[in-house]
């Protein structure tokens, strides 16, 4: 039988996921690089947290943020967009705001525009006025346009918007674009970004008071960790004395040079730990500028 759901003081920390869908699998990956594994329930709603008192609950993405304000779940999943969209409606019909963002977590990544259809030239915001502009995200838009005093009717659909032109039920659209294909197989073209959104880690805007404060921290500080190592690499290679600062100057996105200990005479032995990109470009610029036996290594868990 699954625990029970509803809130109280727990010992176990709650996480809602996406049950499938962009963010399902990218979400279990990091969850899993912080260490958290689980045996997964015959019901596939609910896995029982095996490394660490840490439970998932996979659900609609629509679900996490009213799962997090209701205390069902602890923490979520879930992207910017409908974080920040189901805020608004809290927020119109008189609720509190019970959950905030905590991390970005850098992937689902994408922005909510407005498209026009490709035949129109696009003239600025005031060509909206009047007009019917259909959307899932009808709280984001309607504070956008009435920031911007723009008088357009907000059309609301739960799907299918990019088609809305073309059936005569809206003038335009604002939706989710990540690599446009969709708009542009539906004749459209994105002309204005009202929302740039990526996948969050989103928690109850109060602490905990029990035994989750504890497992809450440790869990944000492994997140963080593994979130900061995701582009780095750590560079490791031979230089004569002289040359180190000028190859300082080309490591600017590193923790500083570190010698290791080694001979007093010829060359230095150094590494740096990077968090950019470090590109084939890279080393070969580091090695004009006297960097010998280049390597660059991955690095899976590192704790400060
Ligand atoms: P569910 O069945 O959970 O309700 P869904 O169909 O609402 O699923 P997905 O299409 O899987 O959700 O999208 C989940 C999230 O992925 C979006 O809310 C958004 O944050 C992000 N995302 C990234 N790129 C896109 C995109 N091109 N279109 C839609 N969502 C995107
Ligand atoms: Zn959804």
């Amino acid at each position: 039988m699954s625990p029970s759901l509803t809130p109280a003081t727990r010992e176990r920390l709650r996480i809602a996921i996406q049950k499938s869908g962009r963010l399902a699998e990218p979400a279990r990956t990091l969850l899993a690089a912080c260490g958290l594994s689980w045996r997964e329930s015959r019901d596939k709603l609910f896995c029982y947290g095996e490394s660490l008192p840490v439970d998932l609950l996979l659900v609609r993405d629509d679900d996490i943020p009213g799962l997090i304000a209701d205390g069902v779940c602890d923490f979520g999943i879930v992207g910017r967009n409908e974080l920040d969209e189901q805020a608004g409606e809290r927020a119109l019909i008189g609720l509190p705001q019970a959950y905030r963002e905590l991390r970005p977590l850098g992937f689902g990544n994408c922005r909510l525009m407005l498209a026009i259809p490709e035949s129109w030239e696009w003239e600025g915001l005031q060509q909206l006025q009047g007009l019917r502009i259909a959307t899932s995200y009808p709280s984001v838009l309607r504070q956008w346009l009435q920031a911007r005093g723009i008088d357009a009717a907000v059309v609301e659909l739960s799907g299918s918007v990019e088609i809305a032109p073309k059936l005569g039920t809206a003038d335009l659209i604002c939706d989710l674009v990540s690599s446009g294909a969709t708009l542009a197989a539906n004749q459209l073209k994105p002309v204005e970004t009202l929302l740039e959104s990526e996948a969050v880690l989103a928690g109850p805007a109060r602490e905990f008071d029990d035994a989750r404060a504890g497992l809450a921290d440790m869990l944000l500080r492994r997140l963080d960790g593994v979130l900061k190592l995701k582009d780095s690499k750590l560079l490791m290679f031979r230089a004569e004395r002289e040359t180190v600062p000028a190859l300082s100057r080309l490591l600017t996105d590193s923790e500083g040079l570190v010698t290791l200990p080694g001979g007093e005479d010829g060359p230095l032995s150094l590494q740096a730990m990077c968090h950019g990109v470090v590109t084939w470009q890279r080393l070969e610029e580091l090695q004009r500028a006297g960097a010998q036996g280049l390597m660059v290594l991955s690095v899976e868990r590192s704790l400060a």
